[in-house]
């Protein structure tokens, strides 16, 4: 039996969904899936990991109980714990998290590290990822002593597979004396995680000024949504930089993406391409969101939002 690592990642004491996708991404006939979970309880989790097919639930925890979250920390007891328990393959979420453990994991292991796949294929070796802000896909072939991958959120649909999860505690003795974390701040955001969100409605220049920003708000909280932005709305000051999308903000890939007043840029599309299906609400037919997506709207947001929002709350309450 090969063992596959999945680096767990909890957010608030609640298990990020897109851990589910990763998970079915690493099935396989003859894979024993262990969960790997650094800073919380197995027994929290088993039930929900093991509908999804994890047989091991590995909790990492220090001899003086959960380790806090470090970065240096948590990569040296997930590496003892794949030493001890002869994992050899390791995916995670090519999240904020995921790049500060896996590139320290892969570094520390001498072994090759692929962030951000869009596919996987564990017994070849190969992944995909997409290069040159999306404008093409490379397929690449991994070779080393072990392997580390990080996957894109939400681009493997999570797929149930019912089994039994064992439990383990294990006890790292990996102590971190270079790195001290003083303090973690909470950011500005609210509201659901752009990169754990189905539907994401982003505005950009369009939307004028910072107040505009609560129609997306309002309308998101309708359907479940999560609000992000472009960088200009963030550069303008409108919005925090985490909820910026695209080549130097968040990777995303929900089932539904809503772009209100942005025009498509490459570096736009870099982070939301791989989106399910992509509405674009724009006044400029030609823009490169209205040319490259799958619906769109020419129109100005304003009004189609606010029509949008009212049609939504009628669904929503008859539904109630
Ligand atoms: C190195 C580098 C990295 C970058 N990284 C990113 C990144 O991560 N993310 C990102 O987004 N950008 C990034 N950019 C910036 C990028 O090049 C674009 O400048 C930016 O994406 C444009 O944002 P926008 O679409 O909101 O604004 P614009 O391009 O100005 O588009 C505004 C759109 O709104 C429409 N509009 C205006 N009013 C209305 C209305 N009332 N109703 C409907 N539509 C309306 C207009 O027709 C237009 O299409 C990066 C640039 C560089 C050089």
């Amino acid at each position: 039996m090969r063992k596959i690592g999945i680096l767990l990642e909890t957010k608030d004491g609640v298990l990020k969904k897109t851990n589910f996708g990763v998970i079915t991404a690493a099935r396989g006939a003859d894979h024993e899936l262990y969960g790997l979970l650094v800073g919380g309880s197995g027994a929290d989790y088993k039930t929900a990991l093991e509908a999804y097919g994890i047989h091991k639930l590995v909790e990492i925890t220090a001899k003086e109980g959960a380790l806090d979250w470090n970065p240096v920390s948590w990569s040296g007891a997930v590496i003892d714990a794949m030493d001890h328990f002869g994992v050899n393959t390791l995916l995670g979420l090519t999240s904020a998290q995921g790049k500060e453990l896996l590139p320290r994991i892969a570094a520390a292991l001498d072994a090759p590290l692929v962030m951000d796949c869009i596919d996987i294929n564990l017994s070849e070796h190969t992944v995909k990822k997409s290069q040159f802000s999306g404008k093409t896909v490379a397929t690449i072939e991994v070779k080393g002593p072990c392997y580390i991958y990080g996957v894109r959120p939400n681009v493997f649909e999570a797929k149930p597979s019912p089994g039994q999860a064992e439990v383990i505690v294990f006890q790292t003795d990996f102590e971190s004396d270079g790195l001290v974390v003083k303090e973690v701040r909470q950011d500005a955001s609210r509201g659901i995680d752009l990169t754990e969100a189905d539907i994401i409605i982003s505005g950009g220049r369009g939307m004028k000024n910072s107040d505009n920003f609560a129609i997306l708000s309002e309308c998101a909280e309708l359907i479940g949504a999560a609000v992000g932005a472009s960088r200009v709305a963030v550069d303008a000051g409108w919005v925090p930089h985490s909820m910026q999308v695209g080549q130097t903000g968040a990777t995303v890939s929900p089932k539904v993406y809503i772009a209100c007043g942005i025009s498509g840029s490459v570096q736009h599309f870099a982070g939301m391409k791989t989106s399910g299906l992509i509405v674009a609400i724009n006044t400029d037919s030609e823009a490169n969101m209205v040319k490259n997506c799958d619906y769109y709207i020419v129109a100005d947001l304003f009004e189609t939002i606010q029509l949008l929002t009212k049609q939504l709350a009628v669904i929503v309450n008859k539904d109630q």
